[in-house]
């Protein structure tokens, strides 16, 4: 198959032929109709992520068709049209019991801890568990990002977040994960001030439903302080940097609540949280990470009944061949860009 490689972190990123994957018992590999380019990607590459073993593959979030079907699975057969959370969990581990596949102990995530989507075919892990069907009014290229992006920001804003109507949310950095909150925590009802030191990435958070914009180069905190009289109720950092993490914790109200979405790897220095302001306002920090499959359905209900809608967010659709250029400058262009033709 051809794929997306590179063999040393921050080295070329060259698409080659490279033997096919089989599927692993309980696991399935997916023709890849689409696999969209994430920051996470852009991770792995520069060597953030002990997981990876070069030569690789990045890419993980796809959508495509089951191509072949390994022993023991039993839901899904060849030509299924599916997407997957990122995080392919286990299904027997104690988190996994307790339905939080999401910090499986035992999980695997393709484009880390084996070769990803930005290729011809993807093998993926405990099919039964993790695969979701991708109704047929939804197109693949659109699915891609349920796969990480857009349900990473759904799982941060409804579940984590717990937005409720009426209330400020501020997003941190307007890429692709950063946009998607931006239009769920709008159409949960809430007040979305963006941030973001892009003009072009506040033009689309507003198109996507931010009521106000503020410049990421100025004094964040204090902005959104005055803007929501008082500070904002919910705020995420979804871009995933030291000072978007402070920003973000220092722009809540007392009983705030700080949804971490972004990855903070600690080669890229770690973020002072302000922990006086924790105790004494009561903040609440927490962490989202992904989504489990079976509370995919809830989030693809609101999609196909139209009070949700990725469409807009997919703004540019790429051949393998430039996905290595779009993988380098990730974030250089707003909204998330998908390889669709292979
Ligand atoms: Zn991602
Ligand atoms: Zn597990």
């Amino acid at each position: 198959m051809r794929a997306l490689v590179f063999d040393s972190f921050g080295g070329p990123l060259d698409v080659r032929e490279v033997p096919d994957p089989g599927p692993r018992p309980g696991g399935v590999v997916v023709r890849v109709a689409a696999s969209g380019i994430c920051r996470s990607d852009w991770h792995a590459w520069q060597g953030h992520d002990s997981d990876v073993v070069l030569p690789h593959v990045p890419g993980h979030e796809l959508a495509g068709t089951v191509a072949a079907v390994g022993e023991g699975v039993t839901r899904w057969r060849a030509g299924d049209r599916v997407t997957v959370p990122f995080v392919n969990a286990c299904g027997t581990c104690a988190q996994c019991a307790a339905g939080e596949h999401q910090v499986c102990s035992r999980q695997t995530q393709p484009g880390f801890t084996h070769w990803g989507s930005l290729a011809e075919f993807v093998a993926l892990d405990a099919a039964d568990v993790n695969l979701v069907a991708v109704p047929e009014e939804l197109d693949l290229a659109t699915a891609a990002a349920l796969g990480c992006r857009y349900a990473t920001a759904f799982r941060a804003v409804v579940q984590v977040g717990r937005v409720r109507a009426g209330e400020w949310v501020a997003v941190h950095g307007c890429g692709g994960v950063g946009l998607s909150a931006v239009q769920i925590a709008a159409a949960a009802g809430a007040r979305v001030v963006a941030v973001d030191v892009s003009a072009a990435a506040l033009d689309l958070a507003r198109t996507l439903g931010a009521e106000v914009t503020v410049d990421g180069g100025t004094d964040v905190p204090a902005a959104i302080t005055e803007l929501t009289r008082g500070g904002a109720h919910v705020s995420l950092d979804a871009r995933g940097a030291a000072v978007t993490c402070e920003n973000s914790v220092r722009s809540l109200r007392p009983r705030g609540r700080h949804v971490q979405v972004g990855l903070l790897p600690p080669e890229l220095g770690r973020p002072s949280v302000p922990m006086e302001r924790v105790i004494a306002a009561e903040l609440q920090v927490l962490g989202s990470h992904g989504m489990a499959a079976h509370a995919y359905p809830e989030l693809l209900g609101l999609i196909t009944a139209g009070r949700l809608d990725p469409r807009p967010l997919v703004t540019r659709e790429l051949a393998l061949a430039d996905a290595g250029a779009a993988l380098a400058e990730v974030g250089r262009r707003p909204g998330i860009a998908v390889v669709t033709s292979f």
